[in-house]
């Protein structure tokens, strides 16, 4: 065992993409164990789309990672020394060990490392995808947000990403029509050949969004988004009444200094409920809400005011009124 432990920090917050300024490699000693500690040779790490977001500091689901800390990543690895009554020598542990090649597991951290199983036909590495971070988020995703049944359109953008290539096939087996969009010809051939999409459709062909239509007879009832952008601006155009949109990520932005797709990325991060609505699926309650609504109002707990413009005439200023602001409260015309 090598006594020295090379670690990736983070230098600098990146702007696009990541340079040589943004992560530096740097060897420390191996740490010596202290009372409640182990130490953890790390076999492999998990790339992930989020830690772009983790280098920078805009507002996120976690702590951005602080200039000089160890880049922060998931890893499996296994116990070579322990003085923690959890784990034990041999163990083999995954959890957030940092882009390093050892990682210490303290009692005082939660970092919640957890024991990995010894399943004989599954390599380590498969605890940090399908059956780890991207296998999981595949599953809830789709299920619980997405909601699908059988016979629904589901389309999976970054289709043969190690999240996508799950969700659709999560969405095979509930019976849906599975259509993916991916980035290469390649990848397209993979998710029909092998995992049985109904459809793939490489967004860097000319017609794509032609194809998506194509691919698509009867509308889209589920999106599984990963990518945002236009990709996900083509998927919206052929949602059906009442479909679910899993918005799982927006890599298309991660590395752009674009406040629209920041601001659209807190839905994301902070979970909202965003949900279309028109007034017209309530009729059949209207008269119960209006009597309700008539009654706080009688009682004070309701205020309205109005803004009367005389004569229909002024209906046309009114109309513009609306968007200069020029009303309080309700705008009529009094004829
Ligand atoms: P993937 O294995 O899917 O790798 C990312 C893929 O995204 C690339 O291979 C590329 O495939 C595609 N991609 C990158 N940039 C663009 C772009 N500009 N336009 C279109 N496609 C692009 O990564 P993951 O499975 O780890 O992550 C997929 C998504 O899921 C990410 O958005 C990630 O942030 C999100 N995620 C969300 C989680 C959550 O809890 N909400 C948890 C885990 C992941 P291609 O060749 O097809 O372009």
């Amino acid at each position: 065992m090598s006594n020295m432990n090379r670690q990736w920090i983070l230098a600098s917050r990146p702007k696009g993409l990541v340079t040589p300024e943004v992560l530096q490699l740097r060897e420390t000693p191996v740490p010596e164990l202290e009372e409640g500690q182990a130490l953890v040779r790390v076999k492999y790490l998990s790339l992930d789309p989020t830690m772009r977001i983790w280098m920078s500091d805009m507002a996120q689901y976690m702590p951005p990672v602080q200039i000089g800390e160890v880049m922060r990543a998931f890893g499996v690895g296994e116990v070579t020394e322990s003085r923690n009554a959890d784990v034990k020598k041999g163990d083999k542990v995954l959890g957030l060990t940092g882009l390093q090649e050892y990682a210490l597991i303290s009692g005082k951290e939660s970092r919640g490392f957890q024991k990995l199983p010894s399943i004989p036909f599954l390599a380590d590495s498969q605890f940090l995808g399908t059956l780890g971070v991207n296998g999981l988020t595949a599953y809830f995703g789709l299920l619980e947000v997405g909601k699908p049944q059988a016979g629904e359109t589901l389309v999976v953008s970054a289709a043969a990403g190690a999240t996508g290539s799950i969700a659709g096939q999560i969405g095979k087996i509930c019976g849906c029509r599975v259509v993916g969009i991916a980035g290469s010809m390649e990848k397209c051939k993979w998710i029909k050949e092998d995992l049985g999409f109904d459809a793939a459709i490489n967004y860097k062909d000319a017609d794509w969004k032609s194809q998506l239509v194509v691919a698509t007879p009867a509308g889209v009832d589920i999106n599984f988004e990963n990518v945002g952008g236009e990709v996900m601006q083509a998927v919206l155009d052929r949602m059906n009444l009442h479909g679910r949109v899993v918005l799982c990520g927006l890599i298309s932005g991660y590395a752009k200094e674009d406040p629209a797709l920041a601001s659209f990325g807190q839905v994301l991060i902070k979970r909202l409920r965003v949900e279309g609505f028109i007034i017209l699926d309530y009729v059949a309650r209207f008269a119960d809400a209006a009597k309700q609504i008539g009654m706080w109002k009688m009682s004070g707990k309701i205020k309205d005011k109005q803004t009367t413009l005389q004569g229909i005439e002024k209906a046309p200023e009114g109309i513009n009124m609306l968007f200069s602001g020029g009303n309080i409260g309700k705008l009529v015309v009094e004829v």
